[in-house]
């Protein structure tokens, strides 16, 4: 069978309230340190995993570092079905992300890439990959890394499905070898220039010509699909009643490559991948403890 293989980034989320957000030379006081196993790539693997069918197995790649915080985000992962055979341990911290939250809900971030940008050099060399695999990346660690990865997996006939977050215009140099890019609007606009609100039409002329199809997640509004030989469309959200869209998209990425791996055609994964981001959001924080196949799968048949 199939798997996914998300390869990418891991980092431990430290969040702390505070009553404003700092100014340059003020102290604050903070309510509560709160730890969470997060990063793009973990968050991905933990939503594959969480609505994977029985049998269908989701591995994550990924480097940690030799501290106490690798320790939390390996077992984070493998909690929820991941297979963490894949986590190389450097050394040094694992990465590591600050986000202040004020009491407005706004909030900071500073991310401390540790061990993601401290790939081993035959990392690569080792990844074990098949034919038929579906192999999720995104662009937390190292762009050399995300396409040497890209080439091999088209060598051995795996499927690359290419989550371009956070945006490195590179990332279109790749597209010749991936079956399916995600990006949210603001990435999309920047990938392709678009200065005004995009849609279906528009991204399909942006990418006319490229063997990628390009799904743009446009948040409550849904998702835009353009693929080769096809006509653009729109696949509507779920409705569902979102408290924190933060993780949203991460979620779509896993639930989306999982269908994928099970076969599924790309509209319907779409929507698989769709659930998956809309359940995130009816949960505080980027993963939902409780996910599950069942969930997500009652979204995707529910009124057919
Ligand atoms: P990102 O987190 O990368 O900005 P989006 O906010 O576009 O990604 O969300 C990704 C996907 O998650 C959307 O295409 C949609 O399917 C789902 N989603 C996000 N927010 C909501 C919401 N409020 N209601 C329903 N689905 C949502």
């Amino acid at each position: 069978m199939s798997r996914v293989v998300v390869v990418g980034s891991v980092n431990l989320d430290l969040v702390y309230g505070v009553p404003h957000l700092p100014r340059p030379g003020e102290t604050l006081l903070g309510d509560a340190l709160r730890r969470h196993s997060g990063g793009k790539g973990g968050n991905q693997a933990h939503a594959a995993a969480r609505v994977a069918p029985p049998g269908l197995p989701v591995a994550m790649v990924a480097c940690v570092g030799d501290d106490e915080a690798a320790v939390r985000l390996t077992s984070d992962l493998a909690d929820a079905g991941v297979d963490v055979a894949g986590l190389h341990a450097v050394a040094g911290p694992s990465g590591t992300a600050l986000i202040a939250v004020d009491a407005d809900g706004e909030n900071t971030i500073v991310v401390i890439p540790g061990a993601n940008a401290a790939w081993p050099g035959d990392a690569v060399d080792r990844l074990a990959l098949a034919a038929g695999d579906v192999v999720v990346l995104q662009l937390e660690v190292p762009f050399e890394v995300v396409a040497a990865v890209v080439a091999r997996a088209a060598s051995v006939g795996a499927r690359t499905v290419l989550n371009a977050a956070p945006l490195d215009r590179r990332a279109a140099e790749l597209l010749g070898d991936v079956e399916v890019l995600v990006v949210n609007e603001v990435e999309a606009a920047e990938l392709f220039g678009f200065d005004s609100e995009v849609d279906a039409e528009t991204v399909a002329h942006a990418v006319a010509g490229s063997p990628a199809a390009v799904v743009v997640t446009l948040g409550g509004r849904g998702a835009l699909v353009a693929a080769p030989g096809t006509p653009p469309r729109e696949v509507p959200a779920f409705a569902v009643d979102a408290v924190d869209t933060v993780g949203a998209g991460d979620a779509f990425v896993g639930g989306l490559a999982v269908a994928l791996a099970d076969g599924a055609a790309l509209d319907e994964a779409v929507r698989w991948g769709s659930a998956t981001g809309a359940l995130t959001a009816t949960v505080h924080g980027a993963r939902h403890p409780r996910l599950d196949r069942a969930a997500a799968e009652a979204l995707v048949t529910g009124g057919r």
